[in-house]
């Protein structure tokens, strides 16, 4: 008898939860990952001068239930702390001052926790956006005011990576639903860094399950005869699948686009430009918002500071050095007054990271979306997918909904004539 195997395509937070769930009760799985590393848009990066540093800072809400669930699952929930427990630090570059904010609204109970500006009519347009019926950008029921510029905005492009002139507001109030929950707001950061803290150990839990992980294999084609697969051609090798086998595709839209045309995906992106500077920090992470800065978060570690900047369109194409440059005065500042030893005439060795395709686009629009099963034995899993915002919560979820989708569908079989026509090769 033929063991059932999932063939798990992308390595990225999608394809490890996919590979998690479908390996839980003992299933056996194999993963393909294009890249020389695990991680996709989630992961370190080591140059060889050793200034190593995520891609871009990627932060959890504890409202985040899955993807906690996930680090617990590999032994690493501990490794995700609060940086900002008494709430977060806000600079305002404009007038210098640091105030602190509540990310939830329980804790905007305490006059000292609440945004700046806000009132009881902006309470009720929070309410508005929380429970919108109907979707439209975010800007057109919270309007023009102050509490846009300290909460809305800010929460905005770092939950939708969208400015909120266009962002939707049903995507948001998915996000801001599970946020008002108590206790749910709490914003987590990894201890060390994004491969450390989750990639790794997700892989160290796959292989002691025994799933092969193979890096540098790019699925070029799907082999497809009946509306099954029956092979994958990868960058040095094809495999033929068994009949019982599946394949989950847990890649960006783009390139499920590439490998199935007919199916109706995303087809705009949004930026993150994130700008990492090399630096003594602080022994433990800390973490500060910003308004009125093109720098909207600054992540503070032992060994660097790292400055995120969402919905990045108007600067991503701006030479990188006058952007670091700009944001390195902005923020110097705010990290002196944290008790570094930074000075805005005194830039340290800088790196940029532009992710021009960091997101979908999520704005209020109706999205493309594929069925999630296009092909008898093959399921689409990726942040993409679904109404919720596109992050490593909403990876997790489709991973998992994917392995799931596989186990329970029926007709994922192979029938008898074409078993014989089928060659299993050994994937590992
Ligand atoms: C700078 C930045 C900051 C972010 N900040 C946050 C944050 O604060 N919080 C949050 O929750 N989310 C954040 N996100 C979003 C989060 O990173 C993504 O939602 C998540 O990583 C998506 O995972 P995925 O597996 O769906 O896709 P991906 O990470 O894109 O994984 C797809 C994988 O498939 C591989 N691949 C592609 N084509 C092929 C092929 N043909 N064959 C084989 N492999 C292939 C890719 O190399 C990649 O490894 C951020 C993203 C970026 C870029």
């Amino acid at each position: 008898m033929t063991a059932r195997r999932t063939h798990i395509v992308g390595a990225g937070i999608a394809g490890l939860s996919a590979a998690l769930a479908a390996t839980v009760d003992g299933g056996e799985a194999v993963l393909y990952e294009a890249a020389p590393h695990p991680g996709g848009r989630c992961r370190t990066l080591h140059p060889a001068d050793g200034f190593d540093h995520d891609n871009g800072t990627h932060v959890l809400f504890t409202a985040n239930g899955r993807a906690l669930d996930l680090l617990k699952t590999v032994g690493a929930r501990e490794r995700w702390c609060e940086p900002e427990p008494k709430g977060l630090p806000l600079y305002d570059g404009r007038t210098g001052e640091m105030r602190r904010v509540g990310l939830s609204p329980w804790s905007w109970l305490l006059p000292s926790r609440r945004p700046q500006g806000l009132t009881l009519s902006d309470l009720v347009r929070i309410l508005r956006l929380v429970f919108a019926a109907k979707d439209c950008p975010v800007a057109a029921i919270i309007g023009k005011r102050p509490i846009m510029d300290s909460l809305i905005e800010p929460l905005t492009v770092a939950v939708l990576n969208t400015p909120p002139e266009q962002a939707s507001a049903q995507r948001l109030a998915c996000a801001l639903r599970q946020l008002i929950r108590p206790g749910a707001g709490r914003l987590l950061v990894a201890k060390n860094g994004l491969s450390q803290d989750l990639i790794e150990p997700a892989i160290a839990t796959l292989q002691a399950r025994g799933v092969p992980v193979l890096t540098g294999q790019r699925l070029r084609n799907l082999l497809i005869v009946g509306g099954r697969v029956i092979g994958l051609s990868l960058s040095d090798r094809t495999i033929m699948l068994g009949p019982d086998d599946r394949v989950i595709l847990a890649l960006p839209p783009y390139e499920v686009e590439r490998l199935l045309p007919a199916l109706p995906v995303p087809t705009h992106f949004e930026p993150i430009l994130n700008v990492h500077y090399r630096m003594k920090g602080l022994d433990r992470p800390r973490f500060i918002g910003f308004t009125g800065t093109l720098a909207q978060w600054a992540l503070i570690r032992e060994s660097h500071v790292s400055v995120t900047v969402s919905a990045a369109d108007t600067v991503v194409d701006q030479n990188a050095s006058d952007v670091a440059a700009r944001i390195w005065r902005e923020i110097a500042p705010a990290l002196h007054s944290l008790g570094l030893d930074a000075h805005p005439d005194r830039q340290p060795e800088t790196r940029v990271v532009k992710e021009k395709r960091a997101t979908i686009r999520q704005a209020a629009e109706t999205l493309p979306q594929p069925p999630l099963r296009p092909l008898a034995n093959l399921a689409l899993a990726g942040d993409w997918i679904g109404s919720l915002p596109a992050t490593i919560e909403s990876a997790v979820m489709a991973g998992e909904h994917a392995a799931s989708i596989l186990h329970h569908a029926r007709g994922t079989r192979a029938t008898l004539s074409k078993d014989r026509a089928l060659k299993t090769e050994d994937a590992a």
